[in-house]
């Protein structure tokens, strides 16, 4: 089984659920990161949520960035989405360890995260990008994003995320769901969710059960009759290169060039997201400060 992102209506337009297997990007991540347990399962369920929440978005030129940022050990998760299906992200401190487990066997990722905020931007490639920031409800990720929803988008929704490590600590199965009440639903379908959704008290017990994520629709619609809309692949992907990072040494400005040209040690830019360095000599430098002079006598 691939990665994919898959969505589904009720038969009776009152619900919709988007599942997800995120299992390889998330373990590409925890590589990448070098991250810890308790990192991956955050870094994990942050950039599950951002593959579906991205998906959302109506222009694929649109990107969706998920900032959670806390006063406990872990610090911060930063996430980027696309509607392409396309994800990266880091955490503020990929080696936080914390033993012990929450109520519910999980690991304490809220306990890592700590009190703070969550910020939610949207670029839709308009003027200004879409800013909404809440506070954190758990730091449990699922719990924060539901109530986000609630909250800033006035839509009732369930979210459900997990992240499962085998015995050598590599990621097991991953994924989760987004459940959408549509306007008009009715109290008959709302308590029937409910029960259904109650039931559900490990996300990554059902992929794990059934490595397809089109187990989370007969978990979350249960008996309501169901149709299963698009199916999408998803990957963590960063899209950084040396022009991006050029242009980034460009915003320095002159000033700021001659400070790294002036500077002995080599120049490097690194990308957070997928940790690659990017090293500029100093004729490269000086060749940019040039074209920034040229810029400005044209
Ligand atoms: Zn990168």
């Amino acid at each position: 089984m691939k990665d994919v992102l898959i969505s589904a209506l009720s038969e009776n337009q009152e619900v919709r659920v988007y599942a997800i297997r995120s299992t390889d990007l998330v373990e590409e991540a925890r590589n990448i990161h070098h991250l810890s347990p308790i990192g991956a399962a955050a870094l994990g369920r942050a950039l599950t949520a951002s593959l579906i929440m991205g998906s959302l978005l109506k222009d694929e030129g649109s990107t969706l960035t998920l900032q959670f940022r806390g006063d406990g050990p872990l610090r911060s998760i930063v996430v980027i989405s696309s509607p392409l299906g396309e994800c990266r992200g880091y955490v503020g401190n990929p080696d936080v360890v914390l033993l012990e487990a929450t109520p519910t066997g999980h690991l304490p990722v809220g306990k890592a995260l700590g009190k703070g905020s969550l910020t939610v931007v949207k670029d839709l490639h308009m003027k200004e990008p879409y800013v909404s920031t809440t506070q954190l409800v758990s730091g449990e990720i699922a719990e924060d994003l539901t109530y986000y929803f609630a909250s800033s988008e006035q839509t009732p929704s369930s979210v459900g995320l997990g992240v499962y490590f085998g015995k050598d600590l590599k990621v097991e199965a991953a994924g989760g769901f987004l459940l959408q009440l549509l306007p008009g639903a009715s109290e008959k379908t709302i308590a029937t969710l409910e029960e259904n959704l109650r039931k559900i008290v490990n996300v990554t017990d059902i992929l794990r059960k059934n490595d397809d994520p089109k187990a989370f629709f007969d978990a979350c619609f249960g008996p309501l009759p169901y149709t299963v809309l698009q199916e999408k692949e998803v990957c963590y992907r960063c899209n950084c290169s040396k022009q991006k990072m050029e242009r980034a040494l460009l915003s320095l400005g002159e000033k700021g060039l001659q400070e790294l040209i002036d500077d002995p040690k080599e120049t490097t830019v690194h990308c957070e997201f997928c940790q690659k360095d990017y090293r500029f000599s100093q004729k490269r430098l000086l060749e940019l400060q040039e074209s920034l002079r040229k810029n400005k006598n044209d």
